[in-house]
């Protein structure tokens, strides 16, 4: 059997124009191999049919172009030019016509072609959101290969021209959000007053984790701070962002916009949490008049338990004064209870209590050999005695607030980070990045992540229907 698909082009008025064969398929007798098209039959269909498609549209638009939109004269023909345009299907190689200006309107120059200024860029807007979308979830070279292996475009993209794509996408959405500006709060109190009753707190997390970094051109490696967060509606819908903090010059502008774009309002309570470092406080000041800051649970519990587990490998003891390894784990418990209560005085003096009672294990008194796991505890202690004292103001009452129902921690953000950093730029993934090449992925895969990419490309190209790119959710490789 030999089955030959035709292309027929029809006139506005149905009349029959072109017949034109795109493939011819052959089968035998019939096994489930064969059954329907195979991809690679499918791959040629659609190529072809798309060289046919974007040929007739060429030539309509260019005999549509062909005379002076303003006395309708016939425009002189000047030369044919060949534009590359990469498609889903295929990369085209449009031959297209370049005419002179009329002289009834002068133009700076002499000669324009219609099809050239109709594509100022040479990549379909489909083909760029599906290689940007699948980059900012997995290396641009295995995007780069999937996307070969499913569409007609064998050899035609690379894993450099995916990125090249990404980053100009990167820098555009860049270029849309608003200058940095010192203070982010609008208006006064009086405004505050007259706006509508908010809505429940918005709950915001932060948390930073290191790319390994590499520049080519200087040759210099090291490390780079990305910080990452999370911001949860009372509805628990949530959005997640991130940045390479050394790196972006609007960060405060990024995290107000996220909150915006969840509808906060200026009379409206958010509750920031954080690990209590620095540069991350620092952003979230100024974003909102009902802020408050709090530091992460979380961060505190984590210390405790693996001091407490320091505390455990301990075997020496002094029976004269009672410091025992089982002393330390009781000493450590009630630090914990003191801090959940957000009693940082008492937790400070605990803590000086603490160190006392190791380092008498720590040293080489009572003829023994001090206790090297006594004296990892110790430092361990005065770390966390800084840390507490750092970050005292931002120690509430967790207790209260976990019984009145607040928020006292943000695990969320660990998810957070994890999604939004560590899948795509660590350990696995043997590529180094650049501050600016991590930047720009982390705010088009944060729109990937929050279903928004697509109502992006919308908005960007309104020629774009729901219908031709919908968001579906993300999958997460495991
Ligand atoms: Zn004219």
């Amino acid at each position: 059997m030999k089955i030959k698909i035709q292309v027929v082009v029809e006139s506005e008025h149905g009349e029959r124009q072109i017949v034109q064969e795109v493939t011819q398929i052959n089968r035998d007798c019939l096994q489930p191999e064969n059954l329907g098209l195979s991809l690679a039959e499918a791959k040629t269909l659609l190529k072809n049919t798309q060289q046919v498609l974007v040929k007739q549209q060429i030539a309509e638009y260019e005999k549509q172009h062909s005379s002076c939109q303003q006395c309708t004269k016939k425009l002189r023909h000047k030369d044919k030019r060949t534009i590359i345009y990469r498609t889903l299907f295929g990369k085209l190689k449009l031959k297209c016509n370049r005419l002179f200006h009329c002289t009834c309107n002068p133009q700076q120059t002499r000669s324009f072609n219609p099809i050239a200024k109709l594509l100022p860029e040479r990549t379909s807007p489909e083909l760029l959101y599906l290689e940007s979308k699948w980059a900012s979830l997995m290396s641009y070279g295995l995007s780069s290969k999937i996307l070969q292996e499913v569409l007609p475009i064998e050899g035609q993209i690379n894993a450099t021209s995916i990125r090249n794509n990404l980053q100009a996408l990167g820098k555009r959405l860049e270029s849309e959000l608003p200058e940095e500006k010192g203070i982010l709060i609008e208006g006064c109190q009086r405004d505050w007053d007259k706006l509508p009753r908010p809505d429940l707190p918005i709950v915001i997390g932060m948390d930073g984790g290191y790319v390994r970094f590499y520049d080519r051109k200087s040759s210099e490696s090291g490390h780079f701070q990305v910080l990452a967060g999370k911001s949860i509606k009372a509805d628990g819908t949530s959005k997640c962002f991130g940045m390479v903090y050394c790196y972006d010059t609007k960060p405060q502008r990024r995290v107000f916009e996220v909150l915006r774009s969840q509808g906060m309002q200026m009379n409206q309570q958010v509750t920031f949490l954080s690990d209590g470092e620095e540069s991350i406080r620092d952003l979230q000041y100024y974003l909102n008049p009902n802020a408050e800051h709090i530091l992460d649970w979380f961060h505190i519990t984590m210390r405790i338990t693996v001091m407490t587990q320091i505390a455990k490998g301990i075997t020496k003891e002094d029976l004269e004064t009672g410091i025992t390894s089982e002393f330390l784990q009781e000493k450590l418990n009630r630090l914990k209870w003191s801090l959940w209560h957000g009693n940082v005085f008492k937790a400070l003096g605990k803590i000086e209590d603490l160190i006392d009672s190791g380092s008498a294990l720590a040293s080489d008194d009572y003829d023994r050999q001090p206790s090297l796991e006594a004296q990892k505890l110790c430092s361990h202690l005065e770390e966390f005695e800084t840390y507490i004292s750092n970050n005292g103001e931002y120690i509430p009452n967790y207790g209260e607030r976990y019984h009145n129902g607040e928020v006292i921690s943000s695990s969320f953000v660990e998810s957070a980070v994890n999604q939004v950093i560590s899948k795509r730029f660590v350990k696995k993934q043997q590529m180094r990045w650049t501050p600016e090449g991590a930047h720009l992925l982390i705010q088009v895969r944060a729109q990937v992540l929050n279903q928004e990419w697509s109502s992006k490309f919308r908005q960007w190209y309104p020629g774009l229907t729901v219908n031709s790119i919908e968001e579906r959710p993300v999958l997460h490789a495991a």
